[in-house]
């Protein structure tokens, strides 16, 4: 056999799967970007004597966080309608705002910048669903990020489609673009049932068998949203996703926060993932995902920061310590939102839910080396008795020292390799004072 490339080594390992095991002193060998063995850092250096080697004193190496909703062009629109609920946010605030200023540089430009924001706490893996998906995957594959581009669909004319139609057709050849690349999966983003015809929603479900590709959906968002569903066809969405054959293994049910026993039902016996999004949900009131409900049936719950319109940021710890206490908060059982847990979810639950579970999500033997590396030597993180409540309760996208997509450096000793983030920054600032 071939010798590795490196090994990568740190004080600790936290390989995900098996579950809720930290191993002390242990690194990985990898060879052509992907994990060729795991073992004991004396072990891997008996083994490989010739091999680079760099050792991670005092640092967490993990597999890199999967962000499984989110749009990212969105980091332009920090702090606008903050303070209105779901409907009037979108109506009111988001959707004129888009409307004025969004065009394809803008998408590149907020794409880039939460790519950056991303990369520097940990995230590997994200999923967007935002206009211009054409621009978003040219913008994360010169990154070097893995992702899942969800192109947009909705009944009406939007700043990238004219109808459904259109969205549909420019979807499948987007599709077969980046059919072979190795990090950019493109999926259908149908907005929500609430946007997009029942005979579209049905289409989609076909397109998306045909190709083997995965589908992600806004649903069950708000009260509102499900009160209306009961109003228009006398039961909630879930029901209709279902009848229109869209409620399976490919697809990806983002917020899920009203959900009765027999929808929790449908969902399961469907094997379709849930995307958790807890921030956009605090923030927009919407309501609470039932997570326990939902892993007491095996459904996979992955986790999201959503847009930063609706966040603000796109750091993922922050998202899994909200988790974790969410989870405690509303049961009003401490016993719940184990570290272990929300660890989970934001990885390897998270590679489950975007069908990337063979490649990513765990550091394990014959898959992609997307890692992170995180520095437990900072006044919020010394000294370390259990690096998963550490890593969930105590530290910070800014804690993270070293990611790697596919066995690539994209940030090193905490700072960005292929971005300049100096340069990304002036220009959002010079198109915020070019606005009108
Ligand atoms: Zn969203």
């Amino acid at each position: 056999m071939q010798a590795p490339e490196f090994v990568l080594s740190a004080t600790w390992l936290l390989p995900i799967a098996p579950n809720n095991i930290a191993l002390a002193d242990h690194g990985i060998a990898v060879q052509d970007g992907r994990i060729i063995a795991l073992a004991a850092t004396s072990e891997l250096l008996t083994r490989y004597p010739d091999c680079a080697h760099t050792h991670l004193q005092d640092q967490i190496l993990m597999p890199g966080l999967v962000n499984a909703h989110g749009h990212a062009a969105m980091s332009l629109m920090r702090g606008i309608g903050t303070g209105l609920a779901l409907q009037e946010w979108l109506r009111d605030a988001i959707w004129p705002f888009e409307a004025k200023h969004m065009n394809a540089q803008a998408v590149a430009l907020g794409t880039e910048l939460t790519i950056a924001e991303m990369l520097l706490s940990g995230t590997t893996t994200f999923a967007d669903m935002y206009f211009f998906p054409e621009t978003v995957a040219r913008v994360a594959h010169q990154t070097g990020i893995r992702c899942q581009i969800a192109a947009p669909v909705i009944d009406f004319a939007t700043l990238w489609s004219r109808d459904a139609d259109d969205a549909l057709h420019k979807t499948m050849a987007l599709y077969d673009e980046y059919r072979h690349h190795p990090l950019v999966n493109i999926a259908f983003g149908p907005h929500s049932p609430y946007s997009v015809k029942q005979k579209h929603l049905s289409q989609i479900a076909m397109y998306a068998d045909e190709l083997d590709a995965a589908v992600q959906i806004h649903l069950h968002e708000t009260r509102h949203e499900v009160a209306q569903a009961h109003e228009q066809l006398g039961h909630g969405y879930v029901h209709l996703l279902r009848d229109t054959g869209l409620l399976g293994p490919r697809l990806q049910a983002v917020h899920m926060t009203q959900l009765t026993e027999a929808e929790i039902d449908m969902v399961a016996a469907a094997q379709t993932s849930v995307v958790h999004c807890p921030t956009s949900n605090m923030q927009l009131a919407s309501g609470t995902c039932p997570v326990a409900e939902l892993q007491a049936q095996d459904i996979t719950v992955a986790l999201g920061t959503d847009g930063a319109a609706s966040n603000n940021t796109q750091d993922l710890f922050a998202e899994l310590r909200l988790a974790a206490l969410l989870a405690k908060h509303s049961r009003a059982d401490p016993t719940q939102g184990k570290a272990n847990d929300a660890l989970k979810m934001a990885t390897l639950n998270g590679a489950k839910a975007l069908g990337l579970d063979h490649d990513v999500g765990s550091l394990e033997v014959g898959k992609s080396a997307d890692l992170i590396a995180i520095n437990t030597q900072q006044a919020n993180m010394a000294p370390v008795h259990d690096p998963f409540a550490s890593l969930v309760h105590n530290s910070s996208g800014s804690a993270v020292s070293t990611v790697m997509v596919a066995g690539t450096t994209l940030v090193s000793e905490g700072q960005l390799t292929k971005i300049n983030i100096d340069e990304l920054c002036r220009k959002a600032q010079r198109w915020q004072l070019q606005l009108n």
